[in-house]
C-alpha cells in the first residue's frame, strides 16, 4: 500500500465562475475514487485517487478519510503530513482552516481545528496512563526564507539535521497547549501574523497566495508507569497557489521574482518525479535540498511517515487547464510507494517495524 494518500477535492462553482463562464464543469463523477475530466480541448481523461471529494462533500468527510488516520498514528510514534495543493482560489485554505480558524459552524470547520480536536479526543480515549504534552509551531516560507509566525523577529530560521531529531528548525518557537481552545487561539494569532511586518516584493499579490504555511504539532506521551516517552509529529502544509507565474499577469523583473516564489512547488514536483521514477532497487538522487519546503518535508516524502496530499480544484471548465495540472501532480504523487518505519527502543535494543505495528508501551523514535 502506498503510504501517500492522494485525494482530489472539487469545490463548488463560485458565483464569479457562474457569472463569467456559466455552469459548465469539467468533472463527471464515476464513483468515490474515479472521475472523468474534460480538458479545455474537450478531451476526456479518467483519473483515480484514493478518494475524490466532489462539490457537495463535507469538511468532516475530508477530515475522517484524510486526517483522522494520521492523527491516530501520531499516537503510535508515526509522523504525519497533510499537504493542500492547487491553484489560487481552489480551496486549499478553506479545506485546511475552514472559512476561519475560529469558525464555530461545525459543518464548515476545516481540517486544522478538527485535527486539534482529534488529538485531544485521542488523549481522552487513551486506555493507558499517559501524560501528554502538545506543542505547536508555525512558519511561513516566502522567497525561500522561513519565518516564525509565533515570533516575527525570527525571520530566517535555519533548517538543521541531527541523528536524534532528524530534520528540525533551529530555534523555532514552540507553544505548549493544554486544551483545544487554547490551541485555536494560538493558531489564530500565528495566522494573523502572516500579514504583519513584511514588505512583500510583490505587494499586489494578496496575502496567503504566494507563501507556504507550515504548521507543526508535536505530540509527546509520557507513560506514567515508567516515564518513557513516545513522540509523533504532525505537519500541515497550505501551499502557495500552483498556477504558473505567467498567469499572475506579472512582467519583467517582477515576473522573475514571482517564478522564484514558485520554486518550492517546482522542486516539490521534481522530488515527487525522482521518487516515482527510476527502476526498483536503484537509488535515485532526490533533490530535497533544492528548496526549503522539500528539505522540511524530506522525512515525510521519503517514506518514514504518513503523508496525505489533497489536490484542490475548481470544477469550472474555465479553470480546466490549471485543474488538469493539479490532477497530474496528484497522479504522479500517487505512485510513491514507501513503507513508513518506526524504530521502537526497548531497553538498549532497537527493533524495526513496519507501520502500523509499533509495539505498545515502548519508547519510539523515528528512523531518519
Ligand atoms: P486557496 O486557499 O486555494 O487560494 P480558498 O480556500 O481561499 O482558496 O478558496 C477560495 C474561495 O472558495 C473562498 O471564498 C472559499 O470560501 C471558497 N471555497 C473553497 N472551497 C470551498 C468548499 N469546499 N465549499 C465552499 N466554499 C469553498
Ligand atoms: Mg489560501
Amino acid at each position: 500500500m502506498s503510504t501517500i494518500t492522494v485525494c482530489a477535492r472539487f469545490r463548488p462553482l463560485s458565483s464569479r465562475e457562474r457569472r463569467d463562464h456559466g455552469d459548465s464543469v469539467c468533472v463527471q463523477c464515476l464513483d468515490t475514487e474515479t472521475f472523468i475530466f474534460k480538458d479545455e480541448k474537450e478531451e476526456n481523461s479518467t483519473f483515480s485517487f484514493d478518494r475524490v471529494f466532489y462539490e457537495e462533500s463535507e469538511q468532516a468527510q475530508v477530515y475522517e478519510f484524510l486526517a483522522l488516520p494520521i492523527v491516530r498514528d501520531a499516537f503510535n510514534c508515526v509522523n504525519g503530513t497533510i499537504i493542500a495543493y492547487g491553484q489560487t482560489g481552489a480551496g486549499k485554505t478553506y479545506s485546511m482552516e475552514g472559512p476561519g480558524i475560529l469558525e464555530s459552524d461545525e459543518q464548515r470547520r476545516g481540517l486544522l481545528p478538527r485535527v486539534v480536536d482529534g488529538i485531544f479526543e485521542c488523549i481522552k480515549s487513551s486506555e493507558k496512563a499517559i501524560k501528554v504534552s502538545i506543542k505547536l509551531s508555525m512558519v511561513e516560507i516566502y522567497m525561500e526564507r522561513v519565518r516564525d509566525l509565533f515570533d516575527l523577529a525570527k525571520d530566517n530560521i535555519q533548517i538543521k539535521e541531527s541523528k536524534a531529531q532528524g530534520i528540525f528548525l533551529h530555534g523555532i518557537t514552540e507553544i505548549s497547549i493544554t486544551d483545544p481552545a487554547e490551541a485555536l487561539q494560538s493558531l489564530a494569532s500565528g495566522i494573523a501574523n502572516r500579514a504583519v511586518g513584511e514588505t512583500r516584493i510583490l505587494p499586489y499579490f494578496s496575502q496567503g497566495h504566494r507563501e507556504i504555511l507550515v504548521i507543526f504539532v508535536g505530540v509527546q506521551q509520557e507513560l506514567k508507569k515508567d516515564n518513557r516517552l513516545k513522540t509523533g509529529k504532525l505537519v500541515l502544509v497550505d501551499l502557495a497557489g500552483s498556477e504558473k507565474a505567467e498567469k499572475t499577469g506579472a512582467e519583467g523583473r517582477v515576473l522573475e521574482e514571482a517564478k522564484s516564489i514558485n520554486k518550492s512547488l517546482s522542486v516539490l514536483g521534481n522530488v515527487i518525479n525522482a521518487l516515482t521514477s527510476g527502476s526498483p532497487g536503484k537509488i535515485n538522487h532526490i533533490p530535497y535540498r533544492d528548496s526549503k519546503l522539500t528539505r522540511i518535508l524530506q522525512d515525510a516524502l521519503g517514506g518514514n511517515s504518513r503523508t496525505a496530499l489533497l489536490c484542490c480544484c475548481s470544477p469550472s471548465a474555465s479553470n480546466a487547464q490549471e485543474s488538469l495540472s493539479t490532477l497530474r501532480f496528484g497522479a504522479r504523487a500517487n505512485h510513491i510507494k514507501a513503507s513508513p518505519q518506526v524504530k521502537c527502543n526497548e531497553g538498549k535494543s532497537a527493533k524495526k517495524h513496519v507501520v502500523p505495528s509499533p509495539t505498545k508501551d515502548e519508547t519510539c523514535e523515528r528512523i531518519l
